[in-house]
């Protein structure tokens, strides 16, 4: 089969492998399509701690079951599924409490186990044993599936923030998760969605879709704009899809009263600490919340929104490319000119 193989830092090389042999309670997973997330591209430029290459990466997978091995029951070949990254220890409590993502011996696909830029990929006992592969409807596409993975983590970043109905939000970052940040609190009844970035270009790429106002941070203040905008009350909730400490910060001046904030992306490990005005906490009763990655029933509730078509996940994708062309689609995120870039290991 053929794999793509990250070497090193910007060293990724399209090989021949063998199929991987499947034994007992395991599955081998066709790949139909694998979509390069913001981490692949920070592995790819900056390499990655938990990522020993040579090694296969890729986590945002769809495929079809190729073949089932022995004692597998809930699964069958020609199924189409899309993959759940995080495998649990299935024991500890957040992974009883359906939350594998906060498992202390969570390990992952495309990090720990090698991952989907591949023609075909094993899926381990473990995994299949905690429903890792979930059955999607053929009125999704296997591209759409595999942004199922990213959209996940938007919903479980969303929880928190209990975003409804009239709600202004202010989302800082138009990356892919940024923009399916805005999506979903539209789709939860939001009145008022803005969008921030430094970026002109993906500002302009965002242009399609509904978001109310656009704030280009390279050339006016995002605070005082969004105070502007809502007539010096702030907004409801700000999620901060990007990573900066600056952005962090601002996002508490730019929520109102009880304003709901998300970190949503991880800093820099050398930047992670960061300076923010305590009261301003305090007197606006503001909530401050994280979120990592995301668990089987974020998965189930992201495919639900996609397949119901109230957001359309296809919007997002700027170009897929086959495998032998994966370098040429990395090079086109690291420009800054694609949204999201699907890889189809059997194009
Ligand atoms: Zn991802
Ligand atoms: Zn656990």
């Amino acid at each position: 089969m053929k794999v793509a193989v990250y070497h090193g830092i910007g060293d990724i090389r399209v090989e021949e492998s063998p199929i991987p042999k499947i034994k007992e309670g395991e599955i081998l997973l066709r790949v139909m399509s694998c979509a390069i997330c913001g981490t692949d591209l920070r592995i790819y430029k900056h390499g990655h701690k938990k990522v020993k290459p040579p090694h296969i990466i890729g986590h945002e997978v769809a495929g079809v079951i190729e073949s089932v091995g022995e004692g597998v029951t809930d699964y069958k070949e020609g199924d189409r599924v899309l993959l759940v990254t995080e495998v649990g220890c299935n024991l500890c409590r957040w992974c009883l409490d359906g939350r594998k993502n906060l498992c202390a011996k969570m390990q992952a696909f495309g990090y720990y186990y090698p991952g989907g830029f591949a023609q075909f990929m094993k899926i381990p006992r473990e995994a299949v044993e905690q429903a890792n592969l979930i059955p999607f409807p053929d009125t999704l596409s296997f591209e759409e599936a595999s942004l199922i993975e990213p959209f996940s983590c938007c919903i479980n970043g969303q929880e928190y923030l209990n975003i409804g109905l009239g709600d202004k939000v202010v989302i800082v970052g138009a990356g892919p998760i940024g923009l399916m940040h805005a999506a979903l609190a539209r789709s939860k009844g939001a009145k008022m969605v803005i969008l921030v970035d430094i970026s002109s270009s993906r500002l302009e790429m965002a242009k399609s879709l509904p978001i109310d106002f656009f704030i280009d941070a390279s050339r006016e203040n995002p605070v005082e704009k969004v105070k502007e905008i809502t007539a010096g009350e702030g907004v409801d909730a700000a999620i901060v899809a990007c990573p900066s400490g600056q952005a962090q910060a601002e996002a508490l001046e730019m929520v109102g009263i009880r304003g709901r904030v998300s970190f949503f992306g991880g800093l820099p490990p050398e930047k992670s600490r960061i300076t923010i005005d305590s009261n301003v906490i305090h007197y606006k009763e503001i909530g401050i919340f994280g979120a990592f990655a995301s668990s089987n029933q974020h998965y189930y509730k992201a495919l639900k929104v996609a397949a119901t078509e109230s957001i359309d996940l296809k919007k997002l994708i700027t170009a897929s490319y086959p495998l032998k062309k994966i370098q040429e689609g990395f090079q086109l995120l690291s420009q800054g000119k694609a949204i999201k870039i699907v890889i189809n290991p059997w194009e």
